[in-house]
Parts: C-alpha cells; structure tokens; sequence
C-alpha cells in the first residue's frame, strides 16, 4: 500500500513519535512525505520515505496528484488545527481529492491510530482491488 504522511510544524514531533510507535507497520508499505515531514520522519525515526517538495512549495498538491490518480491508499495529514496558513487552498484540495478517490484520511492522531491498526488487520485490502482494476484499465482489456 502506498500511504501519505503529513504534518504541520506543531505537530511534526507527534507525527514522528506516531511512526516510532508503529514503524513495524509502516515498514511494510511504501512511505510518502512532504519536504520537511519526509526528513524528520527519515532521521528520527529512521523509515525510509520517498520525499516530495515541502508543503508550501507544492507538496500537498503533489500528493494530491498522487491521490487524484488513485495512488495513495492512506493520507494521514497531522494538521495545525489552530492557525491558518498561506497554502490553505493546497490542503483543502487534498482532502478534497481524497472524498473524490474514497481515500481514508486521518487528519488527528486519534484516527491515525485507528486507520493503521486496519491497515495492519488488512481491513484496506479492498485497496488493492482499486490497483488491480487500474492496471486492468490500463493494458486496455476492459472490452
Ligand atoms: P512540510 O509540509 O512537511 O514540508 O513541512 C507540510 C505542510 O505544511 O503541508
């Protein structure tokens, strides 16, 4: 599965302990980040991630491409729910995008938690038949 990992500066610590917390199951996927979330997640808590551009310089909108193309199966975006930032409108493009795709997408520690003991049960797995539908479409056999 391919998941999203997100956070604003207040809340990059608890984002990081969080990967700490269940980095077994994070291991198991393939890890994609904004700009400065992606460094912390990879320094401290020593995951492999593949690193986009910060979120103010358009990383949100490219894990919003990645999500309009239905390829991230898990968005979690730890948000600074008390202040309001210059690029807004990128994330609420993005969660956005991810109602349009019926991507789940955690926005607070709580329902992260949550989403990543069902992607350890395999309660997405159901993800996985969105991918195969994909390559199905794309090969050009759907008739
Ligand atoms: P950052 O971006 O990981 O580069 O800090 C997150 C954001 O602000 O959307």
């Amino acid at each position: 599965m391919n998941i999203a990992l997100i956070a604003h500066d207040v809340k990059k610590e608890e984002m990081v302990n969080f990967v700490i917390a269940y980095k077994a199951v994070f291991e198991k996927h393939t890890v994609f980040a904004t700009g400065t979330t992606g460094t912390k997640i990879s320094e401290d808590a020593d995951l492999h991630v593949y690193r986009l551009k910060s979120g103010p310089l358009g990383g949100d909108q490219q894990i919003g491409a990645l999500v309009a193309q239905n390829e991230i199966d898990l968005v979690i975006f730890l948000r600074d729910p008390l202040i309001a930032l210059a690029h807004e409108p990128d994330v609420t493009a993005l969660l956005r995008l991810c109602d349009v795709q019926c991507v789940p997408v955690a926005t607070n520690i709580a329902t992260a938690e949550m989403l990543v003991k069902a992607l350890d049960r395999g309660d997405l797995s159901w993800r996985e038949v969105v991918h195969k539908y994909k390559s199905y479409k794309r090969s050009g056999t759907e008739g």
